[in-house]
């Protein structure tokens, strides 16, 4: 839990105050409050460096100035003394002054730098001036040096005869010292002569550790202030910012978490600064129009529902994912299963061939339908694939129509087109097509082809002797031996009237007349009706026996066969051949 390293904190507790500080700078207020705890810092520091300068100068030129004035009034002290006569006192007076505690060092020198009053030499030099001896030498004489001669403060407080001020460092102490010319005035002159304009030089000494213990006050107090202020200025902005704005966005950040969780009747009120009443009146606008815009969207997917839900075709709909979300009840109905169980089984398997709606989907893009026998209904099968704005597909719909009435209808039509109403054999029209489809098949492959083209015997006079309806009995009996006698791989046609054409596919000469006559005879032998029984004759054409340009002449040759039949006496089947003379139109 602690780490051992050099960190002396726990590493949660590290982390946990890390974590509140990159909360607190990434919040408004946290930015503002360390923007202004900047500019405040900059000001008050700026002021406070300014303030606590000019104090230290103060309290260093105060300081000098009552330095000065004491040693001024030593000075003239000392001096009233000598003036008398007294040394011993002023020597006396000196070192009393050197206990007084502020006095570092209070010293008489002469002007070379040596302490007065240790020796004879002024007593001797004045004794001699004087012409008798009035001044007793002394006993113990001593030299004390206490600046060195060649000191530049001390020549030039000599020199200049003007008081010198100067700092230094002693023992590691800061000091200051003042060097003051006792000026050889007047009244001196009697013992001590004119030479000398500057008798000797004061110097005082004081320590400046008070004066620095004054000024180190002073900066503490300048440090309280600034910290003081900072403080209580960030309070209040950070009281401000929360007052005025953070309390107003927070407001509309619950608001609008509010609506991220579907609550879209957050209102907030419309107070606080310009700007926040006017977010606050934009955000309201927006939820009501969000309100007003979801209704409009339920209204529409209610209709839209309702049609998905009523419509005739079935509807699936997955999500991405490939997830069926969306069963309509006629996908329900078509497929024959639940919606649950369409569910279950998924997209792919909705017709139980999950490869085909696989494939189906793959080849679906250009929107063509796709037929299906499923569970023996015909099915109309449609997808297409959902995208969002951006073009990403997010689903895939499938729509499948039961088109099982609508084929049979559409078969039903066109078995209609195709066949004869009184026959139920295919009409000329069909006849036509198949032939055209049948002769090109038989010349391109090379294969066998015969038509049979046959008429009923006498038929008008059929017609006649029994009646129309009779007539058109016996077309009706010769649809159903026509049917009963040929292969379905042939195609028998009702030509037109009581003329009929079969079209026997891959079917030699030989095979061909077989079968024309055989059914010659078998209709022949049919009762039509009562003992009544019709005859036929029959022409008959055989690729490639026959060669022609285009089925039409081809089917003229059957016909010719037929004229021939009908003139060599009826109820006969006969082969063309080349010989064989066109018939007379
Ligand atoms: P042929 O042996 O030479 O063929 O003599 P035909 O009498 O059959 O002569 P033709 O082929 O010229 O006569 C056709 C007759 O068939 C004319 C018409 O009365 C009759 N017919 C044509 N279509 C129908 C029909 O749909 N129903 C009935 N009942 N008779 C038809
Ligand atoms: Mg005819
Ligand atoms: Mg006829």
């Amino acid at each position: 839990m602690f780490d051992r390293g050099e960190n002396r904190y726990p590493r949660w507790v590290l982390k946990g105050i890390s974590g509140a500080m990159t909360h607190f700078f990434s919040t408004i207020g946290g930015r503002i409050l360390v923007l202004v705890g900047m500019v405040i810092l900059l000001n008050v520091a700026g002021m406070v460096a300014f303030y606590t300068d000019n104090q230290e100068k103060n309290i260093l030129k105060h300081h000098e100035a009552s330095m000065k004035r004491t040693a001024g009034a030593i000075s003239q002290g000392l001096q009233a003394v000598m003036l008398r006569g007294y040394a011993d006192i002023a020597q006396a007076y000196a070192e009393g002054l050197r206990k007084v505690p502020e006095m570092e060092d209070f010293r008489i020198m002469r002007i070379d730098g040596n302490e007065a009053f240790q020796d004879n030499k002024t007593i001797e030099s004045v004794n001699k001036r004087l012409g008798d001896e009035e001044f007793q030498d002394r006993e113990t004489v001593r030299e004390i040096r206490v600046l060195a001669k060649d000191d530049h403060h001390l020549e030039q407080v000599v020199k200049e005869r003007l008081q010198a001020v100067y700092y230094h460092q002693e023992n590691g102490e800061e000091k200051l010292t003042f060097l003051l010319p006792i000026l050889a005035e007047k009244p001196c002159h009697r013992c001590h002569g004119q030479q000398e304009p500057v008798r000797g030089v004061l110097k005082l000494t004081t320590p400046l550790s008070s004066v620095r213990e004054a000024i180190q006050n002073s900066r503490s107090q300048a440090m309280i202030i600034l910290v003081g202020s900072i403080l209580g200025s960030l309070l209040m902005v950070g009281v401000l910012i929360r007052w005025s704005l953070v309390r107003h966005i927070k407001r509309v950040t619950t608001a609008m978490e509010g609506v991220a969780q579907g609550d879209f009747s957050q209102q907030i009120p419309v107070m606080g600064l310009l700007e926040l009443a006017r977010m606050a009146e934009s955000f309201n606008a927006m939820t009501l129009e969000i309100v007003r815009g979801y209704s409009r969207l339920n209204e529409e997917q209610n209709k839209l529902t309702t049609i998905i839900r009523s419509a005739r075709e079935a509807i699936i709909v997955t999500n991405a994912a490939g997830e069926v979300v969306l069963v309509n009840p006629a996908a329900e109905r078509i497929l024959e299963k639940t919606s649950e169980e369409i569910v279950a089984s998924g997209f792919f398997a909705v017709v139980d061939d999950p490869a085909y709606i696989q494939s189906f989907i793959e080849r679906s893009g250009a929107g063509v339908p796709d037929t299906l026998v499923y569970k023996s209904r015909v099915l109309n099968f449609y997808a297409a694939t959902i995208r969002n704005a951006q073009g990403q597909p997010i689903g895939s719909s499938i729509l499948i129509r039961d088109i099982t009435e609508e084929k049979r209808l559409e078969d039903a039509l066109r078995t209609m087109s195709y066949t004869d109403k009184l026959t139920s054999l295919y009409n000329r029209r069909r006849m036509e097509e198949l032939l055209e489809k049948e002769y090109g098949r038989a010349r391109r492959y090379s294969l066998f082809l015969s038509v049979l083209f046959f008429d009923v015997d006498h038929f008008k006079k059929f017609n006649d002797t029994y009646g129309h309806d009779l007539g058109d009995k016996v077309l009706e009996v010769i649809g159903r031996v026509v049917k009963n006698h040929f292969r379905t791989v042939d195609h028998s046609c009702r030509y037109g009237g009581e003329e009929f054409c079969i079209i026997l596919t891959d079917t030699d000469e030989a095979g061909a007349f077989m079968a024309a006559d055989r059914f010659r005879q078998r209709l022949q032998d049919t009762d039509i009706q009562g003992g009544i029984h019709v005859t036929c004759s029959i022409g008959v054409v055989t690729f490639p026996g026959a060669v022609c340009e285009g089925w039409e002449a081809f089917l003229k040759l059957a016909d010719n066969a037929l004229y021939e039949a009908k003139r060599q006496g009826r109820n006969r089947v006969l082969q063309w051949h080349p010989g064989m003379t066109a018939k007379k139109v």
